[in-house]
């Protein structure tokens, strides 16, 4: 089977490290494509370094600011990339720009199409990942489901065939990768107990008075925090002349490693990031969503996730209202999604 596996963003190159190992071992000819969305050093190289997740086999270009559509010239040029290629089956991620271009090329070109982390919704379209997630989920022939509740609610939507649950491969990665995690580095350490906090969607990067509602959060919080700071925040931030408080410890964005150190180590975590919300969970530190809902319910309903948004005063009073005793039922699989997910694919007749 030649298979096109898409990818362009931080949380695709995790999970595609957990993958493309799995389909190298199940000999299924892989053709790993990076759709230029993340290029840095912080953003991407540091991913493919730390995870062994091998080269792209093919590097696209992308220039968000040097086109009216960023989506739809993304999508072209892989379009063009899979009619080059001629796959059996294209595999995207998620819920990001890439993931939808990935989406739409393949089913342009006819070509069958895979959604790993299917069945998602936020219920939220002012949020351009639950676009790109219920169009990657309406295009896809296969559907990989990393929790039940994402099974059912694809069946409400009358999506039923070719839907498997299958677990969370950002879960088999955590597990993976854990023991590879070093320790914090004394500039961290010293910090301890500290919130780590992380902020990124455009929904609130993009929005100036969401910024500033952000920055007074950060000077009310009355313990250390530290705060790798992605790219596109630390833009904006310039942009809507705001700065962080400066008891705030920033740092840029971190590889994977250094990432899950700084979570396992962390008192609490509060973050609009969907794979952090689910890291928190996994590691049992509570986490505050900076959103005004949440996708991963589960992590809501177990106690271990408080959906705040950006209520200063919510948030203050959450701070220390977490049972760290409950339970964490596993919901999101037992960490071998990505084989399970390599014997389906294995299976289908193309
Ligand atoms: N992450 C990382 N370095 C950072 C911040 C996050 O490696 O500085 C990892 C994090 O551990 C998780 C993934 O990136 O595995 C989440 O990606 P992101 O927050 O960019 O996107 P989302 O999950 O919201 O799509």
């Amino acid at each position: 089977m030649k298979l096109a596996h898409i990818v362009g963003a931080r949380p695709q190159f995790i999970k595609a490290a957990m993958l493309s190992r799995a389909f190298a071992k199940a000999g299924i000819d892989e053709i790993l494509i990076h759709s230029g969305q993340h290029y840095d050093e912080n953003m991407s190289d540091v991913f493919f370094e730390e995870l062994d997740l091998p080269k792209p086999h093919l590097q696209l270009l992308y220039n968000p600011n040097g086109t009216v559509s960023p989506v739809d010239d993304m999508s072209r040029s892989i379009e063009a990339a899979l009619e080059d290629l001629n796959p059996d089956l294209v595999l995207v991620h998620g819920d990001t720009s890439t993931t939808l271009a990935g989406a739409s090329a393949a089913s342009r070109l006819n070509i069958p199409l895979a959604h790993n982390e299917a069945g998602l919704r936020s219920y939220n379209n002012a949020m351009p990942e639950e676009r790109n997630r219920v169009l990657s989920d309406q295009a896809a022939d296969i559907l990989f489901c990393p929790t039940q509740s994402s099974v059912e609610r694809l069946q409400r939507e009358g999506i039923t065939e070719g839907v498997y649950f299958t677990g969370d491969v950002m879960l088999d990665a955590l597990q993976h990768y854990a023991e590879r995690a070093g320790e914090l580095p004394d500039s961290i350490e010293k910090r301890k107990p500290y919130t780590l906090v992380t902020i990124h969607r455009n929904y609130t990067a993009d929005q100036p008075e969401r910024m500033e509602a952000f920055i007074r959060i950060l000077e009310a919080m009355p313990m250390s925090v530290v705060l790798p700071l992605h790219p596109r925040t630390a833009k904006r931030l310039k942009e809507f002349n705001l700065s962080i408080p400066e008891h705030i410890h920033v740092v840029d964005s971190v590889g994977y490693l250094e990432m899950i150190s700084l979570e396992r180590n962390a008192g609490v975590i509060l973050t609009d990031s969907g794979g952090v919300q689910k890291e928190a969970y996994f590691l049992g530190i509570p986490c505050i969503t900076l959103r005004p809902e949440t996708e991963w319910t589960e992590t809501v309903d177990a106690g271990w996730n408080i959906v705040a948004d950006l209520d200063k005063g919510k948030i203050l009073n959450c701070l220390e209202a977490f049972d760290r005793t409950q339970e964490r039922p596993s919901y999101f699989g037992d960490g071998n999604a990505a084989e399970r997910i390599t014997k389906i694919l294995l299976s289908q007749r193309f």
